[in-house]
């Protein structure tokens, strides 16, 4: 480690790090332990750190069943610096990225189907979780990183880290469902919200070949939208738009943070359409079951990716060229950030350069 402020003990390394202290506090600047490279771990030197939405409803316990402190960050880019006497997959200098988790049982069917989101006994996550010595796990946010090299992919060359890091997270997490829905060629996709994951979205669905409609609260963000890759773009507070688009789609992606009117989105799905939801509200929301019984349509959720499949996207996007819009800050202006999101004032990912930490 480079850092003056990082030192080792016998066990573990001391590393800044933001956190949250206590649910719905301010982040701030702390210093946390890591543990020591183990036979199958890679150090990573966090370059970039990208806030995903889910860390403001983590860090202010909007799911409840927090740990605190926390480290929040799902989104990590950086570099290898040194690798455990097993490692095969990774080399010092390396460019690496961990996702939102960092471990799962392994022998679980779904596991071993490469879901390994969806392991039966729940994945390990990056953090607000404890792993498996019952130690709790802290993310991003941070300089210093050390994760089991199966739970670690590869950054392609043709990918800039900072644009990379939101990737981990918003780009995985809606490559899935429009990989998994076949979002392609001759598909009419919605994507609901042009946040952090649904700019993402919109950039991939269109790399997909979809026609690919946006679906925000207002035509403030239009311009982008398209130039995104969107080919059309609607208002949801101008109640003309769910006139207009009644029974148009094959998929909906809403990627909304909030409780949506499930059955008026349901309505713009065509016969045997799915409206899949990335977005992770923090209340429960009610649904007349009429909604999919007419036109035999599906409600989905989805949840970010295995690790094959978040190598597979990020294979997919350096290939397309398709890194996030991001806003770099730094660590200093995370509490900032956070209140942008809540305000739906983000253009499109705030990246933290985790050298000001
Ligand atoms: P974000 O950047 O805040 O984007 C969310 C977008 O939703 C906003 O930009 C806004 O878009 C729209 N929105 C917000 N409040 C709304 C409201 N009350 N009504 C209608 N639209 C609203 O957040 P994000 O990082 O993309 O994350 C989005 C959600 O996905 C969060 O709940 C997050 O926890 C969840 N998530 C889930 C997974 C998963 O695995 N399923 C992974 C990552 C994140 P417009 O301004 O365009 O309307
Ligand atoms: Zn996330
Ligand atoms: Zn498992």
């Amino acid at each position: 480690m480079t850092s003056a402020e990082t030192t080792s003990t016998k066990n573990t390394t001391t590393v800044p790090a933001y956190a949250a202290p206590s649910a719905k506090a301010p982040l701030e600047r702390t210093t946390i332990e890591r543990r020591p490279v183990g036979a199958h771990d890679v150090l990573i030197d966090i370059k970039y750190a990208g806030i995903c939405h889910s860390d403001i409803h983590q860090a202010r316990d909007g799911w409840g069943e927090g740990i605190f402190p926390m480290v929040p960050g799902h989104e990590i880019a950086g570099v290898v610096t040194e690798v455990g006497p097993e490692v095969t997959k990774f080399a010092v200098g390396d460019r690496v990225g961990v996702g939102c988790m960092v471990d799962s049982c392994r022998e679980c069917e779904n596991c071993k189907a490469g879901l390994e989101q969806y392991c039966h006994k729940g994945n390990i996550g990056t953090y607000n979780a404890l792993d498996k010595n019952g130690e709790p796990t802290y993310g991003g946010y941070s300089t210093h990183i050390v994760v089991d090299e199966a739970y670690t992919v590869r950054i392609p060359d043709g990918l800039a880290l900072d644009v990379a890091a939101p990737l981990l997270c918003a780009g995985i997490t809606t490559y899935s469902p429009l990989a998994h829905w076949n979002a392609g060629p001759g598909k009419k996709v919605a994507v609901v919200g042009l946040g952090g994951l649904g700019h993402m979205a919109v950039k991939i669905a269109h790399a997909m070949g979809a026609e690919v409609t946006v679906l925000s609260q207002t035509l403030r963000k239009k311009d982008d939208g398209l130039k995104l890759g969107a080919d059309h773009y609607y208002a949801t507070s101008d109640e003309a738009t769910f006139e207009e688009l009644r029974g148009s789609f094959d998929l909906i992606v809403s990627t909304v943070s909030a409780p949506l009117p499930l059955d008026k989105y349901l309505s713009l799905l065509r016969t045997d359409g799915a409206m899949v939801n990335v977005g992770a509200p923090e209340e429960p929301v009610s649904l007349n079951l009429f909604s999919v019984i007419g036109g035999r349509k599906t409600l989905a959720g989805s949840g970010i990716g295995g690790i094959r499949e978040t190598q597979e996207m990020l294979d997919f996007c350096a290939e397309h060229g398709l890194g996030a819009e991001i806003e770099l800050i730094d660590a200093d202006k995370i509490n900032e950030a956070y209140e942008r999101v809540l305000a739906s004032d983000v253009r499109y990912r705030f990246v933290i350069d985790t050298s000001t930490i």
